[in-house]
């Protein structure tokens, strides 16, 4: 059992882009989370207006949280929507347009969207790895002159790697190599066409390669106070898409100028932990689970490890100049709504919110 720290009072928020397939794990994450207070949904034009539970395709095994399904789907408008913070699932070049305005009137914006993950000034984040980045939010406002601000996570299948280069970072990475095998869910509720994917594999993801090759490099950068110095290792990525519900698998090949052990590589990951997340509710005991048998991890049975906020490792081998492992975590949990949820509460324990 984890302990929680005492929040002072109920913090109000909201989800934007609600009815979609990120926007759906934020509301079931957020109905009964003990610091947040879910009180308003809102979508598109399409959507507005109309009953929650009539538009959410709700797809995720677990039914409608009954304090929202009755919720009235509200425009996309700081006017229109009283909370303290928003979470933002809404497609990029929406949120590119839409995330400002709300941080602009002064909403703490936590973003899913890649529109602004790549800003010098907009925090890119994994609680664990990188929770000083918090520090370019006063670097925003001031620069931005916002009351508010946008705060984001990275992609899905960034987030993955990441989190597991981390620990390895004390062995001085030079190169990354990684090949993903990403779930459907990936693409959002209407991405990808049955007919297209079953009985497939598409060896293509539009800018997901893109994504993957810069944005580990800013997460794992120094934050010297005033901007983030990237790290100097390179990435290179080859994104696939295959006929998985949800969890992204990924075989890692990386190349470290201390050239550890096996053990030593099994030893960092098992031994990964951040003080800084201590107490948040969506924290994961172990960000990192490493198995032992040769057939894990596997996302049918292992994307649900720490409520899908743990990333499972498994098959660590030897590789000329480093080592190569397979890597899974939840895409729309870890990947997505449980990432933007752990930043938002890390900005509650910093009283930030
Ligand atoms: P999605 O299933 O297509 O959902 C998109 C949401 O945005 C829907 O609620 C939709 O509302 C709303 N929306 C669309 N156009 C809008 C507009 N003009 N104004 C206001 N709302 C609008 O997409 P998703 O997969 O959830 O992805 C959401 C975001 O998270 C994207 O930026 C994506 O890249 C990112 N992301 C996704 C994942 C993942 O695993 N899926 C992981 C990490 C990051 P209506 O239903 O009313 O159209």
């Amino acid at each position: 059992m984890q302990f929680h720290f005492d929040v002072e009072a109920m913090v109000k928020v909201g989800v934007i882009g609600a009815t979609g397939a990120v926007g759906q794990r934020f509301v079931q994450l957020l109905a009964e989370h003990p610091w947040f207070e879910l009180v308003a949904l809102a979508a598109s034009g399409r959507s507005a207006g109309k009953r929650y539970g009539d538009v959410a395709n709700w797809r995720l095994g677990t039914p409608i949280p009954e304090n929202v399904r009755d919720f009235e789907v509200l425009p996309t408008d700081p006017k229109q929507v009283d909370v303290d913070v928003v979470f933002s699932a809404l497609p990029a070049s929406i949120a590119r347009e839409v995330e400002p305005r709300f941080a602009e009137a002064g909403f703490v914006v936590a973003s899913n969207a890649s529109s602004y993950r790549m800003e010098s000034d907009v925090p890119l984040m994994i609680p664990e790895v990188n929770p000083d980045h918090l520090g370019l939010i006063k670097i925003q406002r001031d620069a931005r002159n916002w009351d508010g601000c946008i705060i984001t996570n990275p992609n899905c299948t960034t987030i993955v790697m990441a989190l597991t280069l981390r620990p390895l970072m004390r062995f001085d990475i030079e190169r990354v190599y990684v090949a993903t095998m990403q779930a459907v869910s990936g693409a959002g509720y209407e991405g990808v066409a049955s007919m297209t994917i079953l009985d497939n594999v598409i060896p293509y993801i539009k800018d997901e390669e893109e994504k993957v090759e810069t944005e580990a490099q800013k997460i794992l950068g120094k934050f010297d106070g005033s901007k983030v110095k990237n790290a100097d290792f390179s990435v290179s990525a080859s994104c696939h898409r295959v006929p998985v519900m949800d969890g992204h698998t990924e075989a890692i090949w990386v190349m470290m100028r201390d050239n550890p052990t096996i053990e030593e590589v099994r030893n960092a990951f098992r031994t990964f932990r951040c003080d800084e997340v201590k107490g948040l509710p969506t924290a994961p005991e172990k960000p990192i689970i490493v198995h032992d048998a040769d057939d894990r991890p596997q996302p049918r049975v292992d994307r649900n490890a720490g409520r899908g906020m743990s990333v499972s490792v498994g098959r660590v081998r030897e590789h000329a100049g480093g080592v190569k492992y397979i890597a899974m975590g939840h895409n729309t949990i870890r990947g997505a709504a449980g990432a933007s949820v752990l930043n938002a509460e890390l900005l509650v324990k910093k009283k930030m919110i």
